[in-house]
């Protein structure tokens, strides 16, 4: 008698369609070979925790073990424990949005409250607006619930809103399968960018005019190198779903992130969050609520942002010296990338071997795209986590690479 087994070979027969489609992340796949000591990294996304002052460490961790630890041990509420939502509301505040704790759930990340709200309205090819290019993990989260994302460019002031409007031309008002825009209004992940206040306000008017509604995911905001801060969405239109996060501010390692949305959506995020993870970590809620109310934690946000103003100068000096005059890139006011782009024949996902064989790492532009094949002649370079000098030699390696392609 033969047994039917599952094949879990290559074939992988029993996974599931929707995981199928699935691509692996260049950034994580590029994560060992920027480990190597000769190679210098511009292809994550780090906030440099170097800078975090021990004490303050010391001080939120201590509080948790010491005076919370009941709490901080236990299972807690799905939507996080209500001090911490307090806290994420003060923060919330202080950024131009007035809200209560019960429009606010914590999420293990922003990452987890992408896949939560992915998971929460997304029929397969239901329409998802996002700019284009876009957060990578936004496409990884979305691409399990199999939508089909219609990618809208950007210039210096955000989202093209003349491209958005013809774009929901052919899409039609009130069309039921268009569900929301994601966007990064604040120096945008890839590109660097932010939405001027036009294109926000006209963002919303569309937005209900054509029945949709906006998520706003800002992990950036407080990031800001030049000019003056730039209200959210959210404080604009309390239907905007926003998405935060402490892992720019105080340290990804936490995976503390929050969504804050009307109560009616919340409630049933809440029922999808129970089946993923009952609960968050209710230790590391504690950890952040005494980092954000016990220490100086503004202090430090401008060491922070200090520090990588310095870098990304490096960064803009460095490619005005040595990039060619067919390249051109972006100026980011804030956040941590700049978004590269080379003549249009110019593929950067075949010219990666070649720059990691000069010492340099980059993610290339296809990566942020839902069809893995637009963007092959640009590239998102990070400015956040190597020193303003390995940021200088980096570049002058890169431009070497791309001299070498337009040279053949
Ligand atoms: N959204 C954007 C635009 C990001 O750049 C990132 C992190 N790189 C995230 C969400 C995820 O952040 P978190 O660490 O809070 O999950």
């Amino acid at each position: 008698m033969t047994t039917a087994h599952l094949a879990f070979d290559e074939t992988n027969d029993a996974i599931a369609d929707r995981v199928r489609v699935m691509r692996s992340s260049a950034v994580r796949d590029l994560f060992s070979a920027a480990t190597r000591a000769d190679v210098i990294s511009l292809s994550g996304g780090m906030p440099d925790v170097s800078l975090l002052p021990a004490s303050a460490l010391e001080a939120a961790m201590g509080a948790a073990l010491r005076d919370e630890r009941a709490i901080a041990l236990q299972y807690g509420p799905t939507d996080g424990l209500a001090s911490t939502r307090r806290v994420v509301c003060d923060l919330m505040r202080d950024i131009g949005v007035r809200v209560k704790p019960d429009q606010v759930l914590l999420t293990s990340g922003a990452q987890q409250a992408l896949d939560l709200l992915a998971k929460t309205f997304i029929n397969p090819s239901d329409i998802i607006i996002a700019e284009g290019p876009t957060y990578l993990g936004a496409l990884q989260a979305f691409s399990a619930y199999q939508p089909d994302v219609r990618c809208i460019p950007f210039d210096e002031d955000g989202m093209r809103m003349d491209l958005l409007e013809a774009e929901l031309k052919t899409i039609g008002k009130g069309n039921p399968r268009l569900k929301f825009c994601y966007t990064i209004p604040n120096f945008q992940n890839p590109g660097g960018v932010t939405m001027s206040m036009e294109r926000r306000k006209r963002l919303l008017e569309l937005s209900h005019e054509y029945g949709f509604f906006v998520v706003e995911d800002d992990p950036y905001g407080r990031l800001r190198y030049d000019g003056g801060h730039m209200v959210p969405l959210k404080a604009l239109d309390s239907d905007v779903v926003y998405l935060g996060t402490v892992s720019k501010t105080f340290a990804p390692g936490l995976r503390t992130g929050w969504i804050v949305a009307p109560k009616t959506v919340l409630a049933r995020i809440n029922l999808v969050k129970q089946g993923t993870d009952l609960c968050g970590s209710a230790m590391n809620q504690v950890v952040v609520e005494h980092y954000f109310v016990d220490t100086p934690w503004e202090r430090t946000l401008q060491g922070f942002v200090k520090v990588y103003r310095e870098r990304r100068d490096a960064m803009l000096a460095a490619l005005d010296e040595f990039f060619p005059p067919e390249a051109s890139w972006t100026h980011p006011e804030g956040g941590f990338f700049v978004w590269v782009t080379l003549p249009p024949y110019f593929d950067t996902d075949s010219m990666l071997s070649e720059a990691l064989e000069a010492g340099v790492t980059y993610v290339p532009g296809n990566s942020f795209f839902p069809d893995g094949k637009t963007g092959r002649n640009s590239m998102r370079i990070n400015f956040s986590y190597e020193t303003p000098e390995k940021i200088a030699e980096a570049i002058r390696r890169l431009a070497g690479a791309i001299q070498d392609r337009l040279d053949l």
